[in-house]
C-alpha cells in the first residue's frame, strides 16, 4: 500500500460548498471526485490519499483512496498549462474547525514533515503509513453514537429524536480514562451508574461529554480531560445535546433535581441514583449509608458507588461525600 498527500489551499481555490461535501461524504460513505498531482506521475490506483488543509488554517481534514493513474489535464487555474489529475473517492471528511492540527500531526506521525507540504502528491514515507492511519481514526472522523438518543419512533414529537455527534476528544480513549479517573463513571447529571443497574455487564460503561463545542476551539486546543470532560449516562448526553451550545451538565442535574422534587411518580427513584454535587469542591458525591455493613455494601463502597457512614445514627448526619472527604446533607424527606 502507498499513501499520498493532497493539499488544498481555502485562499488559492474557493471549494464554496465543501460543508455540503462532508455532509454526503458522510451521508453516503463515498464521493467520486478529481484532485491535482502536480509533477507527480509515479501514483498507483488505490493508494490512499490524505488531504491536508493549508493556508492559515493547517491541518488533516480527509482521506480518499485514488482510483486511477496520473492523467494529463487542463490546470484548474491556467488553461495555458496543463496538469496531472486523479479520480479520487472521498471516504471521509472533516468540517474545518475540526481539521487536526499541525500539534498533533507533528506529535502522532513524526515521520510525515507536514509543514512542508505544499503541493499534491507527494508520498507519505512508507514507515509513517501506520501512524498516519491511526491518528486519523483518533483524532479524525466523528462517529455517530446513533444507539443512546435514537428513541423509538412515535413516543416523541418530530424533532426530538436527534443523533449526538461524539466528537473526537469524546473519543479519544486516553482523555477518556483520564475523565473517568477523575470524575468517577456515574453521570454526572442524574447519578447513574450502569455497572449498579446492569451488573458486570455495565462496568465501566459511560458516555464522556466534551463540554466546549468542537467549533468553539481554536487550531491548538489540547483536551483537558479533567477540566473539558465528563461522564454522562446516554440519557443525559442526549438531553445536553439538545441544544446549542450542550446545557451544562450541572444545570441538566439542576433540572432532574427539579422535576424528581414536584413529579409525583419520580418519587419512586431510590436516593443512591439522586445527584448531589459537593457544595463545597463541586465533585460528584456519593451517598453515605448508616447500619452494619452486609457483603452489598461492602462492595458498593469498594467499587466507589456509596460511603460507609458507621451505624452511630443521629440526627443532622451527613447523607453524600465526595472524593475530597467532604461531607454534606440533603433533606431527602423531599424525595420519599
Ligand atoms: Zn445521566
Ligand atoms: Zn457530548
Ligand atoms: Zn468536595
Amino acid at each position: 500500500m502507498s499513501a499520498i498527500l493532497l493539499g488544498w489551499n481555502p485562499q488559492r481555490w474557493n471549494w464554496a460548498d465543501y460543508d455540503e461535501w462532508v455532509a454526503q461524504v458522510r451521508r453516503h460513505g463515498t464521493r467520486r471526485d478529481t484532485w491535482s498531482v502536480g509533477r507527480h506521475v509515479n501514483i498507483a490506483a488505490g493508494s490512499d490519499a490524505w488531504l491536508l488543509l493549508q493556508g492559515k488554517n493547517r491541518g488533516l481534514i480527509g482521506r480518499a483512496i485514488v482510483r486511477s493513474e496520473p492523467y494529463k489535464g487542463r490546470h484548474y487555474s491556467d488553461p495555458e498549462k496543463t496538469a496531472n489529475y486523479v479520480e479520487i473517492d472521498w471516504l471521509s471528511l472533516l468540517p474545518i474547525p475540526d481539521r487536526i492540527p499541525p500539534v498533533v500531526l507533528n506529535a502522532e506521525a513524526p515521520g510525515v514533515r507536514w509543514d512542508h507540504v505544499y503541493g499534491s502528491g507527494k508520498s507519505v514515507p512508507v514507515e509513517s503509513e501506520a501512524a498516519v492511519h491511526a491518528l486519523w481514526e483518533r483524532f479524525g472522523p466523528q462517529h455517530e453514537a446513533r444507539d443512546p438518543s435514537e428513541l423509538p419512533p412515535g413516543l416523541f414529537p418530530e424533532g426530538a429524536v436527534r443523533t449526538i455527534v461524539v466528537n473526537r476528544y469524546e473519543r479519544d480513549p486516553r482523555a477518556r480514562a483520564a475523565c473517568v479517573e477523575r470524575w468517577g463513571l456515574a453521570c454526572v447529571a442524574c447519578g447513574l451508574d450502569f455497572a449498579s443497574v446492569y451488573g458486570e455487564l455495565g462496568k465501566g460503561f459511560i458516555h464522556v461529554h466534551h463540554l466546549t463545542p468542537v467549533s468553539q476551539l481554536g487550531p491548538d486546543y489540547q483536551v483537558d480531560p479533567i477540566a473539558d470532560l465528563r461522564p454522562l449516562c446516554p440519557n443525559c448526553h442526549a438531553m445536553v445535546h439538545t441544544q446549542d451550545p450542550p446545557i451544562p451538565p450541572d444545570e441538566l442535574a439542576a433540572r432532574i433535581r427539579a422535576s424528581r422534587t414536584s413529579v409525583g411518580p419520580r418519587r419512586t427513584v431510590p436516593n443512591r441514583t439522586s445527584p448531589s454535587t459537593c457544595p463545597d469542591c463541586g465533585r460528584p458525591g456519593v451517598p453515605i449509608m448508616y447500619g452494619e455493613p452486609g457483603p452489598e455494601m461492602i462492595a458498593a463502597a469498594e467499587e466507589g458507588r456509596i460511603a460507609i457512614g458507621g451505624c452511630v445514627i443521629y440526627d443532622g448526619r451527613p447523607t453524600w461525600t465526595c472524593s475530597q472527604g467532604h461531607d454534606w446533607r440533603v433533606d431527602e424527606s423531599a424525595r420519599t
